[in-house]
């Protein structure tokens, strides 16, 4: 079908070309062929059943991709304002959709006193995002607490699977392409040791005081290199501070880069790859982004 059809069809909103530097939290990128915000899980479904020809990427919220300045051919599925129900049965046992926050996972988990997943209380993503990337921090992946996940293929078909058929390790899971989480399970235990709220506090404390919060960016710009800090890599070779652009990197922390407004993607790309040939020049080691790129350059 073509996307004139398709809207007759569905009760979420495609949109075309639109603007992605609302829907990433670098506020940067071009513009999406087409937009999708399913309206529910029938929707979702209905729209892919009928979309085959069109190339399709999900997005949560935008927390961990730079969009290129060129856009992005294809349709973007956003995620960002929905699937976000939960059910719990109130021995630990939850399930979430992908759409959900990460920082509301942990309250509602938290509130309850399941622990395991306090970590996720500073990560500013969508479930989906967090299980694509495995996000983690302060000792804890998202993987580890996984039971189950449900997922959609490319042509809408829904398929349960188990944490053990897929293969994950720091910042990254082996996907195949055209399939895309819409939920996952958990089975938490209650917390003995520790108030899951006083973690979070003291987790929410520890990063104000270490990132730089509140300034648009997309947290760890690379992956920590075996036995190193990416930012302390970042700092001894001089860099903090250093800026393309409008795009520089920060003084609280060397491995967030922050954007001015109206910086443009390639800004923050230049950076990245001066980065990656300084520290490479200084220490002989290659950082790897964590960060994934989307799009076209201009
Ligand atoms: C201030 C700040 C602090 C951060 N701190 C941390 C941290 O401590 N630890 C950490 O790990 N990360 C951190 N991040 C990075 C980011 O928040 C996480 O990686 C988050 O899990 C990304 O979720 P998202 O919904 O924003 O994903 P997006 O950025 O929207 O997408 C990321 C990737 O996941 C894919 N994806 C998104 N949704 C789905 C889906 N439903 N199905 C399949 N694929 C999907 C996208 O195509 C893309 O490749 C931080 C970011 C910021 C801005």
């Amino acid at each position: 079908m073509n996307i004139k059809s398709i809207k007759k069809i569905l009760k979420g909103r495609i949109r075309e070309n639109v603007c992605m530097k609302e829907y990433n939290t670098w506020k940067i990128g071009g513009s999406a062929q087409y937009f999708f915000e399913p309206s529910n899980l029938d929707d979702l479904k209905k729209f892919l059943e009928n979309s085959s020809n069109i190339d399709i990427i999900f997005l949560g919220n935008g927390s961990n991709v730079l969009i290129r300045d060129g856009g992005i051919n294809g349709c973007v599925v956003s995620l960002k304002n929905t699937l976000n129900n939960y059910t719990s049965n109130k021995k630990g046992k939850y399930i979430f959709e992908a759409g959900f926050s990460c920082m509301k996972i942990a309250q509602i988990t938290a509130k309850d006193n399941y622990g395991g997943l306090e970590f996720l209380c500073g990560i500013p993503g969508s479930l989906g995002g967090a299980l694509a990337m495995n996000a983690g921090c302060y000792g804890g992946n998202i993987w580890d607490y996984v039971n189950k996940v449900i997922m959609i293929n490319k042509n809408g078909n829904l398929v349960t699977k188990n944490k053990r058929e897929f293969k994950y390790g720091y910042r990254n899971l082996e996907l195949e392409d055209n399939n895309f989480f819409i939920g996952a399970t958990f089975n938490l235990q209650e917390n003995q040791l520790k108030n899951s709220l006083d973690i979070i506090k003291e987790y929410l404390k520890d990063r104000r005081s270490k990132q730089p919060t509140g300034l648009p960016s997309c947290g760890s710009v690379f992956k920590n290199p075996e036995n190193y800090h990416a930012a302390n890599l970042i700092e001894s070779s001089g860099l903090k501070n250093y800026k393309i652009g409008k795009a520089y990197i920060s003084d609280k922390h060397a491995n967030f880069i922050i954007t001015e407004p109206s910086a443009s993607s390639s800004d923050v790309e230049d950076l990245i790859e001066f980065i990656q040939k300084t520290v490479f020049e200084n220490k002989n080691i290659f950082l790897e982004t964590e960060v994934k790129f989307i799009g076209i350059k201009k």
